[in-house]
């Protein structure tokens, strides 16, 4: 809800995780910085992902490949022709929207409308009833699903023929308003492309014009051969990469869910054709895994297939996650076909081919993708993990309940007061732990406000030195999750370390 999401962004900017973009100036829209804690939380995201990527599969290796690329790249992905969102402006506030999204936000709401008389039939018949039948027969409800799919059904026949009037004459049938006035005075719809252009060379006549890249994706394709060659790979395998993309996005909302510069984590699986559905499968599958691995709950994830395909692809599905707006998507999972490499060798004139040996045949694999957000995915962990407590003597504490492995910093070393030695043991402490991991030294204010500072920047544990400390060598170990303490030897707080971390 809204004022979960507000908490999310007011929390991600106090405890140094999110700033907006040159604020001191005011700020570029939809564009953000990460700050100390979040750089941390971002890169131990990455982490995860590449261990689990190339790390865990023999057959996957990774590339960084430059962001600037050359600019037929574009022409034979299709972005320079088809990357575009068709825009609408309502001719009273002058605001500008996705026509699509307009129309995608009204057949959701019909959903919505489903999930209300489910919700309603289950109180009245209890929960043995049968919401299969229900959906399939109930009058009311067949009818919004049967408005939801034709007006999704339309909408995709015009976008695909371009037939640009007939989206706008859909807005208009369908009587759709500005979100935000309510004025149904619209403009033509028109198309416009995402793709942020550059220039290459000094002098204005020579110069050459270059995008940024859209998607982390190309640099692979391009790559694609120089890689199985001086690799030595043998289809099927992967190659993986993270790196920044950008895209001028319209409607760029939702703070750090839809940004203008931001990056992706993305590997493109090479397989025999005619293989690639099981391929698909086995990564859909692989990928829900990873997810469900760092604990968020498996309610806030489901798969939504894609019954439009875009013209590369013969089979798409997102993992979408609970955001605190909704389930949106968080990762894309595509069986791309040959359409990359095929066009790829035919705008290069390079042939894009792999022996197998096993066929004793050469052919242009097929790609599976999987493609993730790494903001977006930063966004699913933060909102999920941010919560407000009520204790049990009825005070409320904040808490950014992390998984304990990305958390940016993994323990505070606090001694109870700063003298009396303490301080120089808990450096001691810190010396110790710092070669396997980020921990930090807090000294200021009580240590019951130490506490609930790391609780709300999410640090799962608090070592403390205490005046005990100095007669036995041991100190307390506070669990952020539950707020337990336990007295621990100095000399096993490694071990202990590595046990709690691990996942
Ligand atoms: P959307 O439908 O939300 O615009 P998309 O389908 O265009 O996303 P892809 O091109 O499949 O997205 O990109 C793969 C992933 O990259 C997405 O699942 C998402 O996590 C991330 N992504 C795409 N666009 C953005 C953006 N503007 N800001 C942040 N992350 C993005």
């Amino acid at each position: 809800n809204d004022d979960q999401f507000k908490r999310v962004v007011a929390h991600a900017k106090e405890y140094g995780y999110i700033f907006g973009s040159s604020e001191i100036y005011d700020g570029l829209s939809a564009v953000y910085d990460y700050a100390q804690n979040g750089v941390e939380l971002k890169n131990n995201i990455r982490q995860y992902w590449w261990t689990s990527m190339v790390k865990m599969h023999q057959n996957i290796v990774g590339i960084d490949a430059a962001i600037l690329m050359h600019p037929t790249t574009w022409k034979a992905s299709g972005h320079v022709d088809a990357f575009n969102d068709p825009l609408i402006d309502n001719k009273d506030s002058k605001k500008r929207y996705r026509a699509d999204v307009l129309i995608e936000d009204y057949a959701e709401k019909l959903e919505q409308k489903v999930q209300k008389e489910i919700a309603k039939a289950k109180k009245r018949f209890g929960e043995s009833f049968d919401e299969t039948q229900f959906v399939s027969t109930h009058p009311r409800v067949v009818g919004y699903r049967q408005k939801k799919e034709e007006v999704l059904a339309r909408m995709a026949r015009s976008l695909d023929n371009n037939d640009l009037a007939d989206v706008k004459a859909l807005i208009e049938e369908l009587g759709i308003a500005d979100p935000e006035t309510g004025s149904k005075n619209w403009t033509e719809v028109r198309q416009f492309n995402l793709m942020f252009g550059t220039k290459l060379g000094a002098s204005a006549e020579h110069a050459t014009d270059l995008y940024l890249r859209p998607e982390t994706a190309q640099g692979i394709f391009v790559n694609f051969l120089n890689v199985q060659k001086t690799g030595r790979m043998k289809v099927p395998f992967g190659i993986a990469q993270t790196g920044k993309a950008f895209r001028n996005e319209i409607v760029a909302r939702q703070f750090i869910f839809r940004m203008r510069e931001f990056e992706q984590m993305e590997m493109q699986f090479f397989v025999r054709p005619g293989e690639e559905m099981k391929w698909y499968e086995y990564w859909k599958e692989t990928r829900l895994k990873w997810h469900l691995s760092l604990g968020l709950g498996a309610d806030n994830y489901r798969f939504h297939d894609h019954e439009k395909l875009a013209h590369y692809a013969n089979a798409a599905t997102d993992i979408e996650f609970k955001f605190p707006f909704g389930f949106k998507e968080l990762e894309g999972i595509h069986s791309r076909t040959d359409f990359d490499l095929k066009a790829h060798e035919e705008y290069s004139g390079k042939k894009l081919q792999f022996f197998d040996p096993e066929l004793n045949e050469s052919y242009v694999p097929y790609v599976v993708e999987t493609s993730i957000g790494l903001d977006r995915m930063f966004l699913a962990v933060f909102s999920n993990s941010l919560k407000e407590e009520t204790l049990e003597d009825g005070s409320t504490r904040t808490v950014l309940a992390l998984p304990a492995i990305l958390a940016p910093v993994k323990a505070a070393v606090l001694p109870l007061i700063k003298r009396d030695g303490l301080p120089e043991i808990a450096h001691q402490i810190i010396d110790m732990l710092k070669w396997d991991y980020q921990v930090q030294y807090d000294e200021k204010d009580a240590v019951g406000r130490r506490y609930r500072r790391q609780d709300a920047v999410g640090t799962p544990f608090c070592i403390t030195v205490d005046h005990q400390t100095k007669d036995d060598q041991t100190v307390t170990l506070r669990h952020r999750d539950s707020m337990e303490q336990e007295r621990v030897e100095i000399s096993d707080l490694p071990a202990k370390m590595a046990s709690l971390l691990e996942v």
